[in-house]
């Protein structure tokens, strides 16, 4: 069942959520047929179209700069549930926009509605070869040009890039100044000095690194305000992970609950076995804790807290736990889980970056553990 059903929503649903609800589900046949398209980069233009005929990337590049978490979150377990790759476009788009969003002057403002309407797609660079997890090991120089900035280094790991014509990079400055200089800038993908070299990760995701010499770019925000508008961008976005991870899950359990109905071993459906009906419940208690978690710190951040400790804790526990309801799923369906092309053998793939991106889980332990420890409450 295609998720987001009226008695299907949260509590806290206003009259805006319910209409964007409806209009995801509508959209739900369009976004699932873009995955037929014929290969890899066919499939990535197929969802940014299904993605700006919808509307949707309106939702992470808003006119009033508000992005409001509850609609991140409804519009990521929709596209988790019917197309993963369009839900990793959908909210690399958002993450690319917001230092824009956020801190942008007119000229780089000017580009917001084109993102907004899915005519230009951006990404957002901050992982380096030696700058993963450890964002302030960012080595990529920023050197200052006339009235802008010339960039030379490696990014990689970037997201959307093959799809994008711009991106926001956080470079540095001054690498003796650590994360004090690091500095955001937003890059034309299309200049001298810019190369893309495509990777291909086990994920239905447009992926590659970002080659940079002396390419230009112009600067966004203050010099030194680099690290806190990539935390920033981090701490909008988080929460919707999870929302994307609880999509993938529920599409999981509906495969394998659907199967194990039909599918008959011992004169019976395996439905009817309990050993079955135990993973069944665990798959779906898991959903639900995710879920619920999720909503609650789409909640609190929409409230206008910052509610770090709630977005870590739903990005944790609802990644780790799709990837568990998934591998279950898979084991459901046995032999049929495993072959190419099966729905949970794409979500098998699908899911693992989830637990990667934006924060690893030992990051999200880590920001959980360390507020606890030092007297936050859990
Ligand atoms: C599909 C995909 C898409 C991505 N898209 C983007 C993008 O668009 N833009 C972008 O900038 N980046 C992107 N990334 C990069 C991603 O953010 C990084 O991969 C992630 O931050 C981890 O960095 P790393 O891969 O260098 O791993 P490392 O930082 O080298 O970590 C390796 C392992 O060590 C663990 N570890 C690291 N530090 C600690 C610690 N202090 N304590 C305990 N364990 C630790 C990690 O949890 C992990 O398990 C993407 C990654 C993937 C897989």
């Amino acid at each position: 069942m295609i998720p987001l059903s009226t008695d299907d929503l949260p509590w806290f649903c206003d009259d805006g959520d319910r209409a964007l609800a409806a209009r995801l589900r509508a959209a739900a046949p369009a976004l699932a047929a873009a995955e037929e398209a014929a290969d890899e980069p066919a499939r990535d233009r197929a969802a940014v179209a299904a993605l700006a005929e919808a509307g949707l990337f309106a939702l992470v590049a808003p006119a009033d700069g508000q992005v409001r978490a509850r609609s991140l979150c409804l519009t990521r377990e929709l596209l988790g549930w019917v197309n993963a790759r369009a839900d990793s476009i959908f909210a690399v788009q958002g993450l690319g926009s917001y230092a824009v969003l956020a801190a942008g002057d007119a000229a780089q403002r000017a580009r917001l509605p084109d993102l907004a309407a899915g005519r230009a797609v951006a990404a957002f660079a901050l992982t380096e070869p030696e700058a993963g997890s450890d964002v302030a090991a960012i080595s990529t120089r920023a050197v200052a040009d006339g009235d802008g900035y010339r960039l030379t280094g490696e990014k990689m790991f970037i997201s959307n890039l093959g799809l994008a014509s711009v991106a926001t990079v956080v470079a540095t400055v001054d690498p003796a100044l650590g994360r004090k200089g690091l500095t955001a800038f937003w890059l034309p993908l299309d200049g001298p000095g810019v190369t893309v070299v495509p990777q291909a990760p086990i994920a239905p995701h447009p992926l590659g690194r970002l080659i940079l010499d002396g390419a230009r770019a112009t600067r966004i925000g203050e010099v030194g305000a680099g690290f806190g508008l990539a935390m920033r961008t981090l701490d909008t976005f988080r929460v919707s992970v999870a929302a994307a991870a609880v999509g993938m899950a529920r599409r999981a359990l509906d495969e394998a609950a659907r199967h194990v109905r039909a599918r008959v071993q011992f004169g019976k459906p395996l439905a009817e076995q309990p050993l079955v009906q135990a993973h069944l419940a665990d798959m779906a208690t898991q959903i639900d804790s995710a879920r619920l978690m999720t909503w609650r710190a789409a909640a609190v951040k929409d409230a206008g807290a910052r509610g770090t400790v709630e977005v870590s804790m739903a990005k944790l526990h609802a990644t780790e736990a799709a990837q568990d309801v998934i591998d279950r799923a898979v084991q459901l369906l046995g032999g049929r889980g495993v072959v190419a092309g099966a729905m949970v053998e794409h979500l098998y793939r699908a899911i693992r970056p989830l637990r990667i991106y934006e924060g690893t889980s030992e990051i999200q332990r880590t920001i959980i553990g360390r507020a606890i420890a030092t007297g936050g409450s859990p």
